[in-house]
């Protein structure tokens, strides 16, 4: 990083050849953009393999993972349960096109787990939950707005990609080209938190509005948890408009509790989506509801969706194995150690007098360097990012791995054991120091 400098040793040779490799032949060396450093500079970190709450990368260094493959790998990496029955499921053949017993087995742990959840069809990855539940909600009402909020991410439907957060904030991308007038052109925009803007929405565009979606608590423009009654008002609000009300738990499900953030706030939606830890590490992911609406898709009705590789053998397998580790004492401990993770983190960024604000959604959290509330997308831009970027590089220099944006929730699971921790409560200090002395113009 010029202008800052560690006491650590922090060459990558080994991820330096890999990155220089990668960027000749995959865009920005990534294949997904928020991997690639670009918010906090440096070289990523090419990873080799994963134990409990540790990767190692291809330097040999280990650190500690506040990431867990962005929220997926709540049991810690390795799992050997979840090793033994993608093992198995191997053993018996990777792909057959045909339905297949786990998939019938991880949509009925979904459809009890989560009231709201009468049927679910499977898919490979949130981005697809997300655009199939909003065709089918559009298939459904017969109308064609949607409503979003700014800062909740979505996946990359062209439709979501209005004012998105997650890598969209971190690169502070208005919009993406490529995505045309017509595609977000039936998006309404409105600021989170702000359930006037939406009775204005519905009153401006009456019987227009097929759905509103939104993350149930959103973690993609950092952890903005929904203010008192927000989902319960976005939930009434739709039924009385006759709009259905999408809730997007692919953060959030099977994440912050048993039953994701429904199991938090209670508010029942007419569709779900899901992903990350449902699929154990594999790509599958979700979307469910009222069995009426679902009901509308192919090949019962007429709204068509499908996936050569939806409800994938090994996939399902794995996140069958990994929901079923996940009772009540796995959340309690999941819970637990990001309590402590918290306490640790703002304890040593108190000591060095650094202006932040630490916000949860269940275990979820993210740290702003701010002092003010941040309740939606326009607080979040207001923070003091470079901070961030001066705090996140003492971290990794010392074997912490944290998401590399300030706009990206920090996941923990239940293997960060007392050993984890501990090396998180050492770096804390250097890393706060670091978070103090950073300057806008060190990281420009
Ligand atoms: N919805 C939310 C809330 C997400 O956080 C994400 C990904 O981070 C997605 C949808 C898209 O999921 P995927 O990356 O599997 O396409």
């Amino acid at each position: 990083m010029a202008g800052v400098s560690y006491p650590y040793p922090y060459e990558a040779p080994v991820s330096q050849n890999l990155f220089d490799r990668a960027s000749l032949v995959t865009p920005g060396g990534v294949n997904s953009p928020v991997r690639a450093f670009r918010a906090v500079g440096g070289t990523p970190r090419f990873m080799v393999s994963g134990t409990g709450p540790y990767l190692t990368d291809a330097d040999g260094r280990e650190y500690v993972d506040l990431v867990c493959s962005w929220g997926p790998m709540i049991l810690g990496h390795s799992h050997p349960a979840v090793i033994e029955a993608v093992q198995a499921a191997v053993a018996r053949g990777t792909s057959f096109g045909t339905p297949g017993e786990g998939e019938v087995a991880l949509a009925e742990e979904i459809v009890a787990r989560i009231a709201p959840v009468e049927q679910v069809r499977l898919v490979s990855s949130g981005t697809e939950a997300t655009m199939s539940a909003i065709r089918l909600a559009r298939g459904f009402t017969g109308r064609a707005k949607i409503v979003k909020f700014a800062g909740c991410y979505h996946g990359h439907v062209d439709a979501l990609l209005a004012a998105a957060g997650s890598g969209l904030a971190t690169f502070a991308l208005p919009d993406t080209p490529g995505v045309t007038g017509a595609q977000a052109g039936d998006t309404i925009v409105l600021p989170y938190n702000d359930l006037e803007a939406v009775r204005a929405a519905f009153a401006a565009h009456p019987g227009e509005i097929a759905c509103v979606i939104t993350e149930a608590a959103p973690g993609n423009m950092g952890v903005v948890t929904p203010g008192e009654g927000f989902n319960q008002g976005l939930a009434d609000l739709c039924r009385a408009n006759g709009a259905l009300y999408v809730s997007d738990e692919v953060m959030t499900g099977f994440r912050t509790s048993r039953a994701g953030w429904f199991g938090v706030d209670g508010v029942a939606p007419d569709l779900m989506t899901f992903g990350k830890v449902m699929g154990g590490g594999f790509p599958a992911a979700a979307f469910g509801g009222r069995a009426d609406v679902m009901g509308h898709l192919a090949p019962v009705g007429p709204v068509y969706q499908a996936g050569t590789l939806s409800g994938n053998p090994i996939a399902t397998a794995a996140g069958l194995a990994q929901l079923r580790l996940l009772d009540d004492a796995a959340y309690a401990k999941v819970d637990a150690v990001s309590a402590e993770i918290q306490g640790l983190v703002t304890d040593a960024l108190r000591k060095e007098g650094v202006a932040h604000r630490l916000q949860t959604a269940s275990n979820m959290f993210s740290v702003f360097f701010t002092e003010d509330e941040v309740r939606n997308y326009d607080d979040a831009k207001k923070q003091e990012s470079f901070r961030f970027t001066g705090f996140f590089h003492s971290m990794l220099a010392q074997g912490v791995y944290l998401p590399p944006s300030s706009f990206e929730s920090w996941f923990v699971s239940t293997a960060h054991d007392e050993r984890a921790i501990e090396r998180i409560a050492a770096a804390l200090p250097a890393a706060a120091r670091a978070a103090a002395e950073a300057t806008p113009e060190a990281t420009a």
